[in-house]
């Protein structure tokens, strides 16, 4: 009989969100790094880059790859003859104990992004406890843990589907993938899971994201199941679809595609797709009884050196003395580097924005918009003398909805962020000569050596929500659509998909 204490499961599941907050797997790094080399996109290529360079930087510095540092999802495999030392806490609490230690750890705080009450008052649980735990009994006398923190522009591009048992679950995968946007910062994996039931589906997806990236070696030894032929068969098409890095059009939109099945009933054929993002962070730990997991540090040479200088091709920018005439010079695709002040909010800040406004009450005091950019992020904390934590940009699309209050009341003269707009928001770029910018989703602590100092000024009590005033220096984004309207990620990837077609 093996005996497992609290305590082993607890700072191992803290060192393990700790491990992963900062270390990508390095079978992702190597798959980037081979993308990195075929992707003849230079949009694509440059946002490849960043993601690398930000992944060895994040290695280096313990500081997390991602703002967004996840919602906490656990596969634990308990073996039958397992004993817990201690039955006064639940595994569940041993879990949410060891995701509080790691995500308010003073060394390298992580964001606290879960929210109580989702459904009403969405209050910020400031841990970011609870963890999403699954528990599995298996035989044997070990524990496994598999742990992830999973981002939620990833999560949200999740798609279920009841498909007819005779229909193409590869051409469903090429339909949809194109639906999700960029929002799930590829390149990444897909999660499918099929069969069961509706939710039986969903756990195999999340559950195969845990697999290591080996779509290569699955090439060249060739498929045998039929799971390994339909994820060739998904790899090929998804790639197919020229959606590339960032959405911004290219070779690789996904470096591997993972497949899980269970039995289901001869009426159904349940179907999941959960994508990871560029910030794809697992790690698995076995406990034994004897002692905490030991979770072994890569090495920095297992990062490629890879070099990315947008100096002689970027058109610096001043954001404090830049003009309207300046801005309908810039055009789609082209990268700039920003100098100057912006503002930053997201999602909770323009909800209290849009109250403000339509109470009458008007902006709180110190907080104008006009001619300035907002930049949609919710930082990490800051920890010694950096002015800010990792702060990479948040989905765009979901401040869509803000956007003709943002132009037209606050008279903001840009927006800066990560993935598509919907084409309502384009034509209001258009219309109101703004521009939207985008800094590449994954890359947010090579994003935040660029700010030089932050402070809150509006909104305080929203934590990461709040909107803080930036000062940044040479800070690297795209035109992803100019004052005319034109949509990189429209056009970048309708680009390469008919370039793609025509190499085959
Ligand atoms: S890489 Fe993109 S989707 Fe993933 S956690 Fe970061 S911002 Fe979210």
């Amino acid at each position: 009989m093996t005996v497992i204490r609290k305590q082993d499961l607890i700072s191992s599941v803290a060192d393990a969100l700790q491990y992963i907050s900062y270390y990508h797997p390095l079978d992702f790094v190597q798959a980037l790094e081979k993308a990195y080399h075929a992707e003849e996109s230079t949009a694509a290529k440059d946002a490849i880059a960043q993601i690398l360079i930000n992944s060895r930087m994040s290695a280096e510095g313990h500081r997390p790859i991602c703002q967004d540092t996840g919602i906490v999802t656990c596969f634990v495999n308990i073996g039958m003859k397992v004993q817990w030392e201690d039955t006064d806490v639940t595994v569940q609490e041993m879990i949410d104990e060891g995701v509080r230690q790691a995500y308010t750890n003073p060394d390298n705080p992580l964001r606290a992004s879960i929210l109580l009450d989702p459904a009403g008052k969405r209050i910020n649980t400031k841990d970011n406890t609870p963890a999403v735990v699954h528990i599995n009994m298996v035989p044997g006398d070990k524990v496994e843990v598999q742990i992830a923190a999973k981002g939620g522009g990833s999560e949200n591009k999740t798609k279920m589907v009841m498909l007819n048992p005779s229909d193409d679950v590869a051409e469903w995968v090429e339909k949809t993938l194109p639906t999700m946007g960029a929002g799930w910062c590829p390149p990444g994996m897909l999660g499918i899971g099929i069969g069961g039931t509706a939710e039986k589906a969903a756990v195999l997806a999340k559950e195969s994201l845990m697999d290591p990236v080996d779509i290569h070696e699955l090439m060249e030894r060739g498929a045998q199941t039929t799971e390994e032929k339909m994820r060739l068969e998904i790899f090929e098409r998804a790639n197919k679809t020229g959606i590339g890095a960032q959405g911004l059009g290219g070779l690789t939109t996904v470096v591997d595609v993972k497949i899980k099945t269970a039995p289901t009933h001869a009426a159904s054929k349940p179907v999941c797709m959960i994508p990871n993002c560029a910030a794809t962070r697992h790690v698995h730990f076995t406990l034994d009884g004897s002692g905490p997991a030991n979770l072994v540090p890569p090495k920095l040479e297992d990062w490629p050196e890879i070099s990315w200088d947008a100096g002689a091709k970027a058109r610096r920018v001043n954001l404090d003395s830049v003009t309207q005439a300046d801005i309908e010079t810039w055009t789609t695709g082209e990268t700039l580097l920003l100098s100057g002040k912006m503002l930053t909010g997201r999602d909770a800040a323009h909800k209290r924005i849009q109250q403000l406004l339509e109470s009458g009450e008007g902006l709180p005091e110190g907080v104008d918009f006009k001619g300035k950019f907002i930049y949609y992020v919710g930082p990490v904390d800051a920890v010694g003398d950096e002015a800010v934590g990792p702060a990479g940009p948040t989905t765009s699309t979901r401040m869509d909805k803000f956007t003709e209050m943002m132009l037209s009341k606050t008279g903001i003269a840009g927006m800066i962020g990560k993935a598509e707009r919907g084409p309502q928001t384009v034509e209001l770029i258009k219309e109101n000569k703004a521009v939207y910018l985008m800094a590449v989703g994954g890359a947010a602590y090579l994003v935040s050596k660029a700010i030089k100092s932050a402070k809150v000024i509006a909104f305080e009590e929203l934590g990461m929500e709040a909107i803080y005033e930036f000062d940044v220096e040479d800070m690297p984004v795209t035109v992803a659509v100019d004052s005319s309207g034109a949509n990189a990620h429209q056009i970048g990837p309708e680009t390469w998909k008919v370039k793609i077609a025509e190499m085959d």
